[in-house]
């Protein structure tokens, strides 16, 4: 299992270990708390990927919405 570490160079907590078992490690720490000094290799990290995602899915909303518009007139 992998265990965390306090990292001199930011003061939050970084990982040791193998580094296949990060997600439970990463979900384990508090967010804010997180090393970036390393990579954390198969977590998926919120912070940096928040504005990218939520516009996607704004844009996939607003094509289902339209699809479903378009389908309820055809029926009429
Ligand atoms: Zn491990
Ligand atoms: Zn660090």
């Amino acid at each position: 299992m992998c265990y965390k570490v306090a990292c001199k160079k930011c003061g939050n907590y970084g990982w040791g270990g193998c580094g296949e078992h990060l997600k439970p490690l990463y979900a384990s720490i508090e967010k804010g708390k997180h090393c970036m000094c390393r990579s954390w290799p198969g977590v998926v990290i919120p912070s940096s990927d928040k504005p990218s995602s939520s516009a996607t899915v704004a844009a996939t909303a607003t094509t289902a919405g339209t699809h479903i518009t378009t389908s309820y007139w055809n029926i009429l």
